[in-house]
């Protein structure tokens, strides 16, 4: 029997303004498989963003949304948790907005320990304002400001995200589909900052301009560098190059920061 995908989409909201080919559209489904693998209750779910093409997501779902400024959805998110501590908070958005713009919220939430998931939709370019470079636009790669190559070294969100103290890490890929819901339900459950990077394409911006010559390619791309962390153990050096490892990178148990906070008013308050 097909997935129902409709029960968790705000009526009349569809079609959605994607390009033909980009990645966003599999990662809501994952998303919308992964909160019902979970069973959350939509009323008490939070799924926020900033800016950009991926940030257009939360628009799609009928659960509580909120779609706020450019980089700002790792505050608006740490907001909504510290108010409402039972709700399920999620975060989605771009590379640009969440480690460029958003950079510093980024890494403050994952300092934290706040118990929200992060979901990065990574497609190594700014698509909605017109391709610019991001901090995870790889070396050399094109872009609309930079006609002749990026001269700058490459953010490894994942890497950052573990550096900065999130206490659940993972990656996966616009191409690995049926991975997407896994990585992310499990993230839900991590009690923390948990961050969940999806390697996405970008056909409109990042592929014509690197010539890419379909959606295939940079499907087929996105399918060829991805090593699951299991299989990359047996690998060697030479062998692991150019690839990026996929699955969960990273899990530990440290503790939660409103839970923390509680204990902080108690104290303030003499309890
Ligand atoms: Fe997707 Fe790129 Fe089109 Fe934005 S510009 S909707 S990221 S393909
Ligand atoms: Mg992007």
């Amino acid at each position: 029997m097909a997935y129902d995908y409709e029960k968790s989409i705000r009526p009349g909201k569809l079609p959605h303004i994607w390009c033909p080919g980009c990645g966003h559209g599999i990662v809501m489904k994952g998303l919308i498989r992964a909160m019902d693998a979970c069973e959350l209750d939509l009323k008490n779910t939070a799924v926020v963003s900033g800016i950009g093409c991926a940030s257009r997501l939360p628009g799609y779902l009928d659960a509580c949304t909120l779609h706020t400024a450019h980089g700002r959805a790792a505050a608006f998110a740490t907001g909504v948790k510290m108010a409402k501590p039972e709700m399920t908070v999620l975060v989605v958005g771009g590379d640009g907005d969440g480690t460029a713009i958003g950079g510093n919220h980024f890494i403050h939430a994952c300092r934290r320990n706040i118990d929200i998931t992060y979901i990065v939709m990574n497609n190594s370019i700014y698509g909605m304002t017109g391709g610019q470079f991001s901090p995870c636009t790889p070396t050399g790669a094109m872009a609309s400001t930079t006609p002749y190559g990026n001269p700058d070294p490459t953010f490894d969100i994942s890497k950052l995200a573990i550096g900065a103290g999130a206490t659940f890490v993972a990656r996966g890929t616009a191409f690995h589909a049926t991975q997407i819901d896994k990585l992310i339900a499990e993230g839900i459950r991590h009690k923390g900052t948990a961050v969940i990077e999806i390697l996405d394409d970008c056909p409109t911006t990042y592929g014509r301009r690197n010539k890419f010559r379909s959606v295939v390619d940079m499907m087929k791309r996105l399918k060829d560098i991805a090593v699951p962390v299991a299989a990359a153990a047996k690998m060697t050096p030479e062998q692991l190059e150019g690839k990026v490892l996929t699955g969960v990178l990273f899990k530990e148990e440290r503790p939660e920061y409103t839970e923390q906070y509680t204990q902080v008013i108690a104290k303030a308050q003499g309890a």
